[in-house]
């Protein structure tokens, strides 16, 4: 999750301001007007790239995956690690890039915590896949998210920056990571995430999550705020705030 993440997941599959007008446009109206209205955007999954992957955290393989929209194209690296097709259901977590977090080690949000417990927990069991997106800052863009840590600083919390950016919440599309769980050919999986938004996501992608498994990363002085803003106006599941 990413440090401005929050919110109210919309699941829109636009992630610009301008292409965010396309979340405007219902299904049951594209359906009644074809003359008119854009049809409902394809999708197709390429795998690009597999290779071997060593880490601290025991031997994955990486994939490269390219999620091809008829507007756009979404980036997504895909580690797995074992067997997925064995009982029980393989852990999964599906990770939204955090330059911040990941990278330089930000407290200012818990996703590089998240991180970390998710590959500990795969790295234990010895399975388990992690889907890492190209998205950051929920969809906003890493430049953005920046903007909307400036406005936090003057006192906004996550989901005000957003907005007051003029983005929604969450721009987040499960398009791409629901279509990589089915390459791999998953049914169930035990999802590795607080968001009760991405649980159902999840299941919108035709992917039954047999199990919600918390990734609770400790509160620290500086992600606390944070935290409590996600739990109150996004829902995730936070306890000990
Ligand atoms: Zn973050």
């Amino acid at each position: 999750m990413l440090a401005s993440e929050a919110t109210t997941p919309s699941f829109t599959s636009s992630v610009t301001r301008s292409l965010s007008t396309r979340s405007h446009y219902n299904r049951s109206n594209l359906t009644t007007n074809h003359n008119k209205l854009p049809a409902e955007p394809a999708f197709r999954l390429e795998k690009v790239a597999e290779a071997e992957f060593p880490t601290r955290y025991g031997r994955f393989r990486i994939f490269g995956f390219a999620g091809y929209y008829d507007d756009r194209v979404e980036e997504a690296v895909v580690l797995r690690m074992g067997e997925l097709a064995a009982d029980p259901p393989p852990l999964v977590r599906i990770h939204s890039e955090c330059l911040t977090g990941d990278v330089f080690h930000s407290l200012r949000c818990d996703c590089r915590a998240q991180l970390e417990l998710a590959l500990t927990r795969i790295g234990a069991e010895g399975r388990g896949l992690l889907i890492y997106e190209h998205q950051e800052g929920r969809g906003i863009g890493l430049l953005n998210k920046l903007r909307a840590y400036e406005l936090q600083d003057a006192g906004a919390d996550t989901v005000e920056a957003n907005q007051q950016l003029g983005f929604q919440v969450d721009l987040r599309s499960y398009d791409l990571p629901g279509a990589i769980l089915r390459y791999f050919g998953l049914s169930h999986v035990r999802l590795l995430s607080n968001n009760p938004e991405k649980v159902q996501a999840v299941e919108r992608a035709g992917v039954v999550v047999s199990e919600r498994i918390p990734c609770l990363a400790e509160a620290l002085d500086t992600t606390e705020a944070y935290l409590r803003t996600k739990k109150d106006k996004m829902g995730h599941f936070i306890d000990g705030l």
